[in-house]
């Protein structure tokens, strides 16, 4: 394919790390088909032409569907709140589209079942927003356990906190609707889960928690019930025995976009944090106790695909990075090629362990995934 007609669902947050990523997977692989930005969506015909001039898109439409059905577009991003991805995606895989659609899956299991069929059925790629696993720091991390750097690993421990709704007065949005699903357990938790699956295996049975800081936020000059928990935690039983947990709050003042990672192995252990986005940790017992703590290891160059981006150590990659190599990972699979990213089976195996997560939580016992 020389060239490749990109249709984008969205414009907020997300939307533009989408555009961003399209706009710049050419320039810093080199190896990807021409990306043409051919049409771009939004609420209103105002909006989407305002984002289409912003983003450089040919074409703006307040109807989705007639996005999904312009024969210039052969791969939608779709970055609308969650409720809607599972329609927006089937569609699109209907529609002999490849999809590249932001995290969760979808609110409810049997759509999430819905979008993975959709994808197995049309033959068409279609992947997730699962970013983190794209990370030069977290490819390394997996190299160092296939290496077995810090021995057999026992524990992994995943925290996700941000404190974008920790005041009571944040805003009522669609983060805080039941119609977006459970809260931090799918806005965040799906995280943790990606990165485990990818690092040590997916869960075999879950137990966990959730709880709901503040009853109610500000809306149209009210208040207004929140729905959903934005504080959730999980314990997890992994493969070979390993132990996991995870904890994940909206809510967690001061804490600004960590995404902490520990793995603790037999013979030392291992530390990531997103807010050090270019910095890994390894501890290794050996050699005399007096010399022994944290060797602090920078990405560069030696850290692919760092180099891609800049050839110089030390100048540091950032979050928008992750989504381009996520979307050279889409073209790679378009063109036939191996290449780590989240698709919709794999993401409906997160989506089952979410699910799990939330009855454990309403049982207090363990549940099988
Ligand atoms: P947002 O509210 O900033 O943006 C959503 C956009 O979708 C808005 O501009 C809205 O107007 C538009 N929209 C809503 N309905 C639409 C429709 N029918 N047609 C066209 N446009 C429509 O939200 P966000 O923070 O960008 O989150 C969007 C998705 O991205 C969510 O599913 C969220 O979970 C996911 N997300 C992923 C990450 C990540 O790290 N991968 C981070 C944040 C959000």
């Amino acid at each position: 394919m020389a060239s490749i007609g990109v249709g984008l669902i969205g414009t907020g947050y997300m939307g533009k790390c989408h555009a961003l990523a399209w706009t710049g997977v050419k320039p810093v692989f080199g190896d990807t088909p021409d990306v043409r930005l051919a049409s771009l969506c939004e609420v209103t015909d105002g909006l989407a032409q305002k984002r289409a001039g912003e983003f450089g898109f040919a074409k703006a439409t307040s109807d989705w569907r007639a996005l999904i059905a312009d024969p210039a577009v052969d791969v939608v991003s779709i970055t609308t709140p969650n409720q809607f991805h599972a329609e927006m995606a089937i569609a699109a895989l209907q529609a002999g589209k490849h999809v590249w659609c932001e995290k969760p899956m979808a609110p409810k299991l049997a759509d999430a079942q819905r979008m993975a069929e959709a994808a197995r059925r049309s033959g068409k790629v279609a992947i997730l927003g699962y970013n983190y696993v794209q990370s030069p720091a977290v490819r390394y991390i997996r190299s160092l356990l296939d290496e077995d750097a810090i021995g057999a690993v026992n524990h992994i421990r995943v925290e996700m906190d941000e404190d974008y709704l920790a005041d009571s007065d944040a805003p009522h949005s669609w983060r805080s609707e039941a119609s977006a699903g459970y809260g931090a357990l799918d806005d965040f938790a799906v995280h943790p889960l990606s990165l485990i699956a990818t690092l040590l295996g997916r869960p075999t049975s879950v137990f966990g928690e959730m709880s709901k800081p503040y009853a109610d936020r500000p809306h149209q000059g009210g208040r207004r019930a929140v729905e959903t928990s934005d504080i959730a935690t999980a314990l997890l039983r992994l493969p070979g025995g390993i132990a996991g947990a995870i904890h994940v709050n909206r809510c967690a003042w001061g804490r600004k976009g960590r995404l902490l990672i520990q793995i603790f192995g037999s013979r030392g252990m291992i530390v990531f944090d997103q807010e050090r986005f270019n910095e890994v940790q390894v501890y290794v017992a050996e050699g005399r106790p007096a010399d022994q703590g944290f060797r602090t290891i920078l990405m560069g160059p030696a850290h692919q695909p760092y180099g891609r981006f800049i050839v110089a150590p030390g100048h540091q990659m950032g979050f928008n990075d992750l989504k381009i190599i996520e979307c050279r990972a889409l073209l790679a699979r378009i063109a036939g090629e191996a290449a780590v990213a989240v698709d919709f089976d794999e993401g409906l195996a997160i989506e089952r362990a979410v699910h799990a997560i939330a009855e454990a939580s309403r049982k207090g016992a363990w549940v099988e995934v």
